[in-house]
């Protein structure tokens, strides 16, 4: 059997001498693992296509569960990424978490696509990535299942609370003086990041990305939104302790 699908390479690793197996975010088949051999060849023309991060239409050939790489035309190979390491740095970590939120036959072009903007986003530093990243986070969080409820206090109601704190849990904001009603842990917020933590969730479109906040209160998003993925997924990614290793953090 014989498929085109456009994928986007969330992971590689090297397989013999010449060759590599990807995990591959597709249009229509959601993830897949794929086997592209020879591609570490010279003149190999899935060279390019197996990269990670690249997002190519893909000639697959082979039955569930057992995909080969035959051809690749590469649609986007978000180069400026490979060259500045604090961005692929970011990128990985956001392939990390595609490939955490993504399951096998269950294609889910929203998240794809979310993916393919951020990483271009990044690519061309058309946002810092102090604004890509919570974005990328919150906004797949929503499409996964995981809308936080950032309303008002879930235990007293008060509509803007007071040193806000999100349950990580429950996915809930409540007030400094309520956060004992709540077990479990939580993040610091701040009247700014949780405006902005608002904005990402309820925008449209690009839309989410037009925000500004003093560097503090970017922090806190940064943290929150980071730690609200963690607890949601249950995971931490070695990716996001590397960019922070590489990060170059902006000045206030
Ligand atoms: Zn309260």
């Amino acid at each position: 059997m014989v498929k085109t699908v456009k994928g986007l390479v969330l992971r590689e690793v090297p397989y013999k001498e010449s060759s590599r197996i990807l995990t591959v975010l597709t249009d229509t088949d959601g993830k897949m693992t794929v086997s592209a051999n020879g591609a570490k060849r010279r003149g190999s023309k899935t060279a390019a296509a197996s990269q990670l991060l690249a997002y190519s239409e893909m000639t697959l050939s082979g039955s569930r569960g057992r995909w080969y790489l035959n051809d690749a035309a590469t649609i986007e190979l978000f180069e400026e990424l490979r060259i500045d390491i604090c961005s692929l740095a970011l990128g990985t970590y956001f392939a990390e978490i595609l490939e955490t939120v993504s399951n096998e036959d269950m294609p889910d072009p929203e998240i794809l696509r979310l993916g393919l903007n951020c990483l271009y986003l990044l690519s061309k530093g058309r946002f810092p990535p102090e604004i890509i990243k919570p974005v990328f986070e919150l906004r797949l969080m929503c499409l996964a299942g995981y809308e936080p409820m950032l309303e008002g206090c879930s235990v007293c109601g008060e509509a803007e609370p007071e040193r806000p704190l999100l349950d990580l849990e429950g996915g809930a904001v409540c007030c400094a003086s309520c956060r004992s009603a709540l077990p479990g842990k939580k993040a610091e917020l701040c009247a700014d990041s949780l405006k902005a933590m608002r904005h990402i969730v309820s925008a449209q479109g690009a839309s989410a990305f037009s925000f500004a906040l003093p560097a503090p209160a970017m922090e806190r998003l940064m943290r929150a939104a980071e730690e609200y993925v963690s607890e949601c997924l249950e995971r931490r990614f070695r990716s996001l302790e590397y960019y922070y290793d590489v990060r170059i953090v902006p000045e206030s």
